[in-house]
């Protein structure tokens, strides 16, 4: 059987190639830009390959009760949307996807809102929606031959990688930031057999190294310049499509670091709209953190400015990144979508995060910035009360453990970035307490945490 029926398109100045003649690198060998992957059997309305809006919907609703691994995941069940394999049944999957949407309701009273929802992304088998995109692109390289698989990586991605890399019984090399990634995402790497080099760098850094090392080698890189992994991230938009019944809500919100996953949900909700699965696109905004935000000082700079790299810093360590490799794709969705990219603080992050986490669902501090985003969106009148919101959360609040400990004892920020929010702060932290072992001392303890 062969299912593949896609092309790639230089996002800068449009060349086509095939897919199998993609430099190691996956930039554009005419002008340096990104590639993204494209289907050109969609594009005769009547054509033998374009997809069927009604079939599709109906066919994935049975692929549920299905007892196939691919149909079982989240990725594979809309496979007709990302015919990139020679085979699917080359797909090496974990069950990703198919993940809960829960309405976070006390936030929405909170923010007089009346329809907010979590898509939550880290409840995929590594903790993360880098599982989605992983599933695809990995099973790219095995399709290909590839015996060693790479990526410099914040820590989730090399999670992701070296969990379906031990799958498919390939090889893979993580290169990381030293002391800049969260342990539990470091343990990943360690448990599912990864090379791990930590290195004397920022993220930035080591994706630079790492391309040079792929021109080098025959590594496959697996960062998210490689276009099959946004094919499997624009998923999740399919499944909130879904989960609405196919009447989008109005609003996504996204965090942004690399800018590969923005790109991938505004490509997933364009596709479904040309094809007519949808009948329009939900606003896309993209939340960055202040001191990791030069996406957001590109929208606020005036028409035409270049777009600046900065140098990062941020306790959400997964949006840790100054020079994201597909701003170009990111900016487009937002402007296409009418959204908003704006950056919040980091004593914003760490009260959005709380907040997540007392509605029992729970975050990364990364995902975090969607909610405190939408605050500063609601504050400032740009979201209107009965407008249907979904923030994307990106990972689970486990992979971070560190930091929801630091907050909760009060050391996570400084005076400076406490500023102004100690009451907010100190109503939010709900340290342990150390208590003698009596039902006396439990329930005075108890008095005392309830006022
Ligand atoms: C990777 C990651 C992000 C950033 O996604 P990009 O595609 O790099 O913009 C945000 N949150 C979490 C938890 C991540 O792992």
């Amino acid at each position: 059987m062969n299912d593949n029926l896609h092309q790639l398109r230089c996002f800068g100045c449009g060349a086509r190639i095939r897919g199998a003649e993609a430099q190691p690198d996956f930039r554009c060998a005419a002008c340096g830009e990104l590639f993204e992957v494209e289907y050109p059997g969609w594009e005769q309305r009547k054509g033998p390959d374009r997809p069927n809006a009604g079939a599709l919907k109906w066919l994935w609703r049975e692929r549920r009760c299905s007892s196939e691994a691919v149909d079982h995941s989240g990725v594979w069940r809309f496979r007709e949307l990302l015919p990139i394999l020679e085979s699917f049944g080359n797909a090496v999957t974990l069950r990703e996807g198919n993940t809960p949407l829960y309405p976070l309701t006390r936030n929405a009273r909170a923010l007089g809102m009346d329809q907010l929802f979590a898509k939550h992304q880290g409840m995929n088998p590594t903790g993360s929606f880098k599982d989605t995109g992983m599933t695809a692109a990995l099973s790219v390289a095995k399709e290909r031959g590839f015996e060693w698989v790479a990526c410099a990586s914040t820590g989730n991605t090399s999670a992701a990688m070296a969990a379906y890399a031990a799958r498919a019984g390939l090889r893979s090399l993580v290169l990381i930031p030293e002391g800049k990634i969260a342990w539990g995402k470091l343990s990943q790497a360690m448990d599912y057999g990864a090379v791990t080099c930590q290195l004397n760098t920022d993220f930035d850094g080591c994706l630079r190294l790492l391309t040079e090392i792929v021109r080098q080698s025959p590594i496959y890189l697996l960062n998210s310049v490689n276009p099959y992994r946004l094919e499997g991230q624009k998923t999740p938009a399919i499944e909130i499509a879904e989960a609405f019944d196919w009447m989008v809500p109005d609003h996504v919100i996204v965090p942004g670091g690399n800018l590969g996953n923005s790109s991938a949900l505004g490509k997933g909700f364009k596709e479904m709209h040309e094809l007519g699965l949808i009948a329009r696109m939900p606003r896309i905004s993209v939340i960055q953190a202040e001191g990791a935000n030069p996406l957001s000082r590109f929208f606020r700079a005036h028409r035409g400015a270049a777009f600046e790299p900065v140098e990062a810093h941020t306790r959400a360590t997964a949006i840790r990144i100054g020079n994201p490799a597909s701003w170009r794709k990111a900016a487009r969705v937002i402007e296409e979508t009418g959204g908003w990219c704006l950056d919040v603080t980091e004593a914003e992050i760490a009260i959005a995060k709380a907040e997540i986490g007392a509605e029992g669902l729970g975050c990364e501090p990364a995902s975090a910035v969607t909610l405190a985003g939408l605050k500063k969106l609601r504050a400032n009148g740009r979201v209107a009360a009965s407008e249907s919101t979904v923030l994307v959360l990106t990972g689970h609040t486990l992979k971070d453990a560190d930091y929801t400990i630091d907050f909760h004892r009060g050391t996570l920020l400084n005076d400076q970035e406490k500023s102004g929010r100690e009451a907010e702060i100190e109503k939010l932290r709900r340290n342990a307490v150390v208590v003698d072992a009596t039902p006396a001392a439990v329930l005075s303890a108890l008095k005392e945490q309830a006022g």
